[in-house]
């Protein structure tokens, strides 16, 4: 760890909105010592690391809430250490993983094995635990062990919790617990065997997963915790149907959040017709009302968080469009995404993009991330927002590279991320 570093003349991107302009930060024994603003340049004391940030954003380390991992079990894919790797790579300091790994993450040792995993990496695994056990849907896993063994958050993701009566007794569960479930909204008797939007599949002659799917079983997790005040958190909102229900349910006072993916506020369904399975994830891409709709969605808080759904799978696994697997990588192009499709255009300011993916899904989660006061951990992100950068897969971290942003031109481009004190990725 270098005890001292001082960051010289970055430009400050708080979420709390304490600090604007031109900064120094120092940083000592792992911790933001001070930061100095406003031309008022810090003197560096002897044996201080200084790093020349002129240019460059700095912003509190990214957290994304969630992450597929796919390690234990399929490790061909990606493994702990590197979708950590790709994690750093694209600003992250902290993921939560998802627990649809093989075996399912239903145990405590899993969960230990998963923080043991990511310990040397310099980023921050917090494993999500299974809803039921082996994510078979119909017995509950025993939450509260897995709480002390660090669960943040509990899901059945990679499917839906199709009981309500269950999903009711898990979400109340977690409550007590002081957790959230995540719930991965798919109505199974709507979309069926389908593979992208039943518009796309219309177009295609192949099935498709309609957008009721998501909201009808959003409205459903929407009623539940209305009723009954217990707080429920939807993952990957991809439809207009469901901004919609969620801000109707947010503005009566539903203790009701979501989150939405890159993906889905910068790409639609034309894509589809290439019949490449790189654009294929689940919930699907929709059509442009939809994109237009997540972005309100984003802008007016109905929306909090922003999270990769990071989903690696080989080339061989994505070779055929009919029988591939769902999911697309995410980690290293989120940030760069969400420069150019929110803040470039003007939906997003700065600091309303970096909130939603850091201090926000750091709240949800209950972790200690996602904070430029003065004491917080030293995690942050050093990065220049103007400098632009083609997509290119076999460049990627990951150990995938199914990547739908291939051959695009992104703005924004991570130069350094630090984790506990410490450069665990650097660009220059
Ligand atoms: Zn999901």
């Amino acid at each position: 760890m270098n005890d001292l570093l001082l960051i010289k003349n970055a430009t400050l991107v708080d979420p709390e909105g304490q600090y604007a302009g031109m900064c120094d930060l120092l940083v000592k024994d792992g911790h933001i010592a001070s930061i100095a603003t406003s031309g008022t340049s810090m003197a560096a004391p002897m044996d201080t690391v200084v790093l020349d940030a002129r240019g460059l954003f700095l912003a509190p380390g990214l957290v994304d809430m969630h992450v597929h991992l796919r390690d234990p079990g399929q490790t061909h894919k990606e493994t702990i250490k590197s979708g950590c790797a790709a994690a750093a790579a694209g600003g992250f300091v902290a993921l939560a993983a998802m627990p649809n790994t093989s075996p399912a993450a239903d145990k405590p040792e899993i969960l230990s094995y998963e923080i043991e995993q990511a310990a040397t990496t310099g980023v921050r695994v917090f494993p999500i635990a299974a809803v039921s056990k082996e994510q078979a849907g119909k017995e509950l896993a025993d939450f509260e062990r897995l709480a002390e063994a660090g669960a943040v958050a509990f899901s059945d993701d990679g499917h839906p919790v199709r009981d309500a009566a269950q999903m009711l007794a898990a979400m109340q569960k977690a409550h007590t617990l002081g957790k959230r479930v995540i719930s991965h909204c798919e109505d199974m008797s709507l979309a069926g065997k389908g593979i992208v939007s039943d518009t796309a599949a219309a177009r295609l002659d192949v099935p498709g997963i309609p957008a009721a799917a998501e909201a009808a079983h959003a409205a459903r997790e929407a009623v539940l915790a209305e009723s009954t005040g217990t707080p429920v958190h939807i993952a990957h909102v991809s439809s207009r149907f469901t901004v919609a229900l969620l801000r109707d349910a947010k503005r009566r006072g539903a203790p009701i959040t979501c989150e939405t993916c890159p993906h889905y506020f910068s790409l639609d369904d034309s894509l589809l017709d290439t019949r490449d399975a790189d654009y294929r994830m689940n919930p699907p891409l929709r059509q442009k009302e939809d994109v237009a709709a997540v972005i309100e969605g984003l802008q007016d808080g109905t929306i909090d968080a922003i999270v990769t759904d990071h989903a690696p799978h080989t080339a061989e696994e994505k070779a055929d469009f009919l029988t591939a697997p769902n999911g697309v990588v995410g980690l290293e192009t989120s940030l760069a995404v969400g420069i150019t499709y929110l803040v470039r255009p003007g939906h997003l300011s700065m600091p309303q993009l970096i909130r939603k993916m850091s201090s926000e899904p750091a709240k949800l989660l209950g972790i200690d991330v996602g904070t430029l006061q003065v004491g917080a951990r030293a995690d942050f992100v050093l990065f220049d927002p103007c400098a632009s950068w083609t997509v290119q897969p076999e460049a990627l971290h990951s150990k995938s590279h199914n990547t739908p942003y291939k051959g695009m031109m992104l703005y924004g481009i991570v130069r350094y991320t630090i984790s506990d004190g410490n450069i665990v990725f650097s660009k220059t």
